[in-house]
């Protein structure tokens, strides 16, 4: 047996002072002073220290123990011995070490956190930073994340769904799209599951939710922008707008309670304090936006624009001076500049019931009650100058039966990405794909 417990399960509590165990892991560092030697071993959760003093045990296992090399991997067997001063609370009397295999050396990057790499370099040899205990504590979070939002909408009612990601249609026009080879004909990396969850609505799923990844051709190259997404996408039928909020803010506090909940270790390895946000969040109109932007602001933003960087940092330093808390809703977008299939005010066209859900710092996630009539989803498609011809398999759903819905899409990156206050969106993938970046 190479394991019988990680690092950090060796507790008073579960095992006894003397106990035979074996860790295994990755050498952390090797601390020779002379007659004692420190191996600290690390695994993915925690570190333990191996102590070996030379006058006590055998002179191979020491002499081998004092040349063993940094990042190689180990599995240690020794009795356990409860110490208050060890760096966990205890340390580990080695009776056997096997070196399972060696690392080379100089290592592509330093694991101990004593020299602070750029993000590129550990972008370079992931697999190292990986094994740094800040990037691991990113990842358990972000499982947390996506294990809370599971429990949510199951306990919710919701089917979960896998819609294709090579489709035949750019789905909303806008954002650019990655073509494809499908065998002798031009197709697309989707960009968002929006046509096909509609369509299942249309098929009387009624609550569906996918997560699941999205492409997109930004050209520009900025800190949350990624060319390939985590989509948590959801859609409701006999739904509007405020009903798709209620379950949005709703399933946001709940992501926090989880990880504040089951995240501890990995929180204040990062030095993150969490607080579960107030719900229901602010709802600010769009028109009350361009007020906020236009007393506080240099830059002026005129009925109709998108809301700019500088005008989300704005408007989110507002709200968070005024409320004391980071997410709101934006609501009533003019039609024009929202998706085809956001349903437009009946007594307003002009305004749609659609919102930005936003975190202070960014946008967290759009979304709308969409159109359900089949005769104003075709004149929408019209007058955003896309073709109707390319929607048919889309437009078919809308003629035979197709319920009033709502939904919305948010980036599991940027979340998680909020939550933490992560400089920049690439911390919070395993291997970011962006406009430079295609391996590892
Ligand atoms: P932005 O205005 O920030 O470019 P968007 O309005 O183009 O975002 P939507 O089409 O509304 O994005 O997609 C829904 C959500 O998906 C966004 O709110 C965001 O959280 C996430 N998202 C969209 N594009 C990206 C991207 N390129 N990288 C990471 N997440 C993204
Ligand atoms: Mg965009
Ligand atoms: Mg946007
Ligand atoms: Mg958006």
């Amino acid at each position: 047996n190479l394991r019988t417990h990680y690092t950090a399960e060796v507790k008073p509590e579960s095992v006894d002072n003397g106990q035979k165990i074996t860790l295994a892991g990755w050498i952390h560092e090797v601390r020779d002073l002379g007659g004692i030697c420190f191996v600290v071993l690390r695994d993915r959760e925690g570190k333990a220290q191996v102590t070996l003093v030379k006058k006590k045990i055998d002179k191979e296992l020491f002499d081998a123990a004092r040349r063993l090399i940094r990042e190689s991997v180990i599995s240690v067997t020794g009795s356990v011995k409860f110490e208050e001063k060890a760096p966990n609370g205890y340390e580990l009397l080695p009776e056997e070490i096997k070196v399972l295999n060696v690392a080379g050396s100089p290592l592509p990057m330093d694991t101990t956190g004593k020299v602070e790499a750029e993000l590129d370099t550990r972008l370079d040899s992931r697999f190292i930073d990986l094994r740094r205990a800040e990037t691991t504590a990113v990842f358990k979070i972000r499982h947390e994340a996506l294990q809370a939002i599971r429990e949510y909408f199951v306990k919710n009612k919701f089917i979960e769904t896998a819609t294709p990601k090579v489709v035949a249609t750019a789905t909303e026009g806008g954002t650019a799209l990655f073509p494809i080879t499908y065998f002798d004909r031009e197709a697309f990396l989707n960009q968002s599951p929006q046509l096909f969850k509609q369509i299942l609505m249309g098929g009387g799923f009624d609550r569906v939710f996918e997560i699941g990844p999205i492409f997109r051709a930004e050209e520009h190259d900025t800190r949350r922008h990624l060319n390939e997404a985590t989509s948590i996408d959801v859609e409701v039928s006999f739904a509007d707008h405020f009903d798709v909020m209620e379950i949005l803010e709703n399933l946001v506090a709940h992501i926090y309670t989880r990880v504040i909940e089951n995240c501890k270790a990995s929180l204040e390895i990062l030095g993150v304090e969490l607080k579960v946000p107030k719900t229901p969040f602010l709802k600010l109109t769009y028109d009350e936006v361009i007020e906020i932007v236009n007393s506080r602001c240099e830059e002026k933003m005129h009925w109709g624009d998108d809301l700019g960087t500088l005008g989300e940092h704005t408007v989110g330093n507002y709200v968070y001076e005024t409320t004391g808390e980071s997410h709101y809703f934006i609501i009533d977008w003019p039609t024009e500049i929202k998706p085809f299939y956001a349903m437009p005010y009946e007594d307003r066209p002009e305004f749609s019931k659609s919102f930005d859900m936003m975190h202070r710092t960014m946008e967290l996630s759009s979304g709308a009650q969409r159109i359900h009539i089949s005769e104003l989803l075709k004149s929408r498609i019209e007058s955003q100058g896309l073709n109707p011809d390319g929607f048919e398999f889309y437009l078919k759903a809308f003629e035979y039966g197709m319920p009033p819905h709502a939904g919305w899409g948010m980036g599991c990156e940027r979340f998680v990405m909020t939550m933490l206050g992560t400089e920049n969106i690439r911390d919070t993938v395993l291997f970011p794909r962006d406009r430079r970046r295609l391996s590892p």
